[in-house]
């Protein structure tokens, strides 16, 4: 299939046995690659109420048609599974170059099932594939194993490595490659984990199949022009995603002690020109990049490097853990990267944490002697590495915010930030209703990045609930993720404003089928419909209840910073739900209808 690898590689870790089948062409029709292959798959394969931590969960790893060829950012896969933290859909994207060396593999996807009596990893050289011993890697940190299986295997090889977080069953490992980049949420790490993979080395050598060789030239090249000749090329090549510290700042949504506030009183010298002067190294790209976002970083104080820290990151274990020091930050980072715990996730945990102890609900004798107030720098590298190997009172937070805060009680779930048990990531959303629904809705729990509608909120009136802010969040739900589908990075899109029109010819012209941006809207649509379906065949009663924000948002404005006096009312957050199951078709209590499944051709999946 032209665009495609041509294959499915499943792998039994229970029997050691692994299998190529082709990659099915209706599935290429229906659900295009990537994310979409994930959620079909998922919903397929595993079967209901298996056990997140069982053998009968999948770990299901896809790239779509536009990975490995040479579109900006065409280096995407997405990990998909049955999240050990939400017990719903998890799906995590990375970046990085092994998307594409899975593709010249000719491998569309990976599905790891049952689970392996030994630590091994998975070796793929094209047709070579094996399971090989990884008892002497086992136990150690991400980054060092990935240094050591290049220097056994050969720099060709590109790694995806799993840290002790994974191993100890943290329910938000996440799955780490080019010594920085993360698959980091719902715990995809933990799956692999668990699975006793500890990494994936792939290398291939097989061209893609183009359907129209000069048509893909010219459609590819269209679109490195513009993202080169693009206004915002220089300040997002020379900050990244740290552009937006200063914005968050300035308009109360950098999380600031555990949401508590939207704006950091040391929020400066967070800033992506700070950083840059002071720590950044050099820029670094994914596979195709023209526009490279990642940051290579040396922190003097520790005499240690990291790729990072970037926006989300700078936001949960700095402003949010009142931490104004990138050093400082920088280092935590790399702590997580290196141990293989979602950054976002260990910050939400660890504010939860620090604003129990400030409040009195934990004393020292809870959190083994660590003084847990807030901007305490040396506690919160004690607690990562707690958190990574579930020591102590690290075991607590390991099962994420909502299950700690259940446990712990004492009125502290009203400050867990989380929706669907995920920990939301980092924008407050005390006064930005577009962004809040987006992050009650969203398919995984309170992630940013299939809606990131902040935006949007400044630009029509931050506070206002009416039914154009949730046609904006439906249709950047619909059509964001699309990207992560296709297997290209969304960000020339995001910040460089390149037309998303461009990408028409190029997806023509690859795989020989013609689809506009309203076809594939409805592709979105589709997918975002399943993982719908998915949730509720998971979890019993599952509707309305699991929409609902992080009660910080209703209950507690701001004291501080541009949001101070400001929050969403609970009426409001409600009305927002109304009109959002209305727009979507689905049910007042959030469930697609019949028709709804009809319209979108999954009436006979479910049936
Ligand atoms: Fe990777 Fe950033 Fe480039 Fe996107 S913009 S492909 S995330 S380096």
């Amino acid at each position: 299939m032209n665009g495609y690898g041509g294959n499915i590689l499943r792998v039994n870790l229970t029997t050691g046995k692994t299998i190529k089948e082709p990659t099915p062409p209706e599935l290429a029709r229906d659900f295009i690659g990537g994310r979409g292959f994930g959620a079909y798959l998922l919903f397929k394969e595993v079967p209901q109420g298996a056990d997140p931590l069982g053998p009968e969960n999948k770990l299901i790893i896809s790239s779509g048609p536009l990975a490995g060829l040479m579109i900006p950012g065409a280096g995407k896969c997405d990990f998909t599974c049955k999240s050990p933290l939400t017990g719903g859909y998890a799906s995590s994207s990375l970046g990085g170059m092994f998307t594409a060396e899975l593709k010249y593999a000719g491998i569309d996807s990976i599905i790891l099932d049952g689970i392996s009596p030994k630590p091994v990893y998975l070796f793929i050289d094209d047709d070579k594939i094996e399971l090989r011993d990884a008892a002497s890697l086992w136990g150690k940190g991400t980054i060092g194993v990935e240094k050591e299986l290049k220097e056994k295997l050969g720099e060709e090889f590109q790694i995806a490595v799993i840290g002790p977080g994974g191993e100890n069953g943290v329910s938000y490992a996440c799955i780490n490659h080019d010594y920085g980049r993360e698959a980091g949420r719902g715990g995809v790490g933990t799956v692999m984990g668990v699975k006793k993979v500890k990494a994936i080395a792939v290398h291939g050598t097989q061209s893609i199949p183009v359907a129209d060789v000069e048509g893909y030239r010219k459609a590819g090249m269209a679109l490195f022009k513009v993202c080169k000749e693009a206004d915002g090329l220089k300040p997002w090549q020379d900050y990244g995603t740290t552009i937006v510290v200063s914005w968050c700042d300035e308009v109360g949504a950098l999380p600031t002690r555990n949401f508590s506030a939207g704006s950091f009183e040391g929020g400066k010298t967070l800033y992506g020109p700070v950083m840059r002067e002071q720590i950044v190294i050099t820029d670094k790209g994914c596979f195709g990049c023209p526009s490279p976002c990642g940051k290579y970083s040396r922190m003097k104080r520790y005499n240690t490097n990291v790729e990072g820290p970037e926006y989300e990151t700078i936001g949960m274990l700095g402003s949010n853990l009142g931490i104004p020091d990138i050093q400082d930050v920088a280092q935590a980072n790399l702590l997580c990267d290196d141990l293989g715990v979602d950054t976002i996730s260990t910050g939400a945990c660890i504010s939860w944490a620090m604003e129990c102890y400030e409040k009195g609900i934990l004393t020292m004798q809870d959190t083994d002697g660590l003084e847990l107030k807030f901007g305490n720098v040396e506690a919160v590298f004690k607690l990562i590495e707690k958190i990574a190997r579930r020591e102590g009172f690290g075991a607590l937070l390991a099962q994420g915010v909502k299950k700690a805060s259940k446990k712990t009680g004492q009125g502290s779930e009203k400050f867990a930030i989380q929706v669907k048990g995920m920990e939301q990531s980092a924008y407050a959303t005390h006064n930005a209703t577009a962004m809040l629904l987006a992050y009650m809705t969203c398919d995984v729990g309170a992630h940013h990045n299939r809606a990131w509608a902040i935006t949007y909120d400044l630009q029509v009136g931050r506070d206002l609930v009416k039914p154009e802010k949730v046609a904006r969040v439906i249709w950047l739900q619909n059509f964001r993720p699309m990207f992560d589908v296709l297997g290209a990075c969304r960000l020339q899109w995001v910040e460089l404003g390149i037309d998303r029109d461009l990408y028409v010819p190029a997806l023509e012209a690859i795989t020989g089928v013609r689809r506009t941006w309203e076809d594939l809207e409805k592709v979105g649509e589709r997918i975002w419909n399943l993982t719908r379906l998915y949730w509720a065949r998971e979890n019993a009663g599952f509707g309305r209840e699991w929409d609902q924000p992080a009660p910080r948002f209703y209950l507690e404005p701001p004291k501080t910073g541009v949001t101070a006096g400001q929050i969403t009312k609970y009426e409001d957050a409600q009305k927002l739900l109304d009109m959002y199951y209305e727009q979507r078709g689905w049910t007042p209590a959030g469930l697609p209808t019949p028709e709804t499944l009809s319209r979108l051709g999954l009436a006979s999946l479910v049936a």
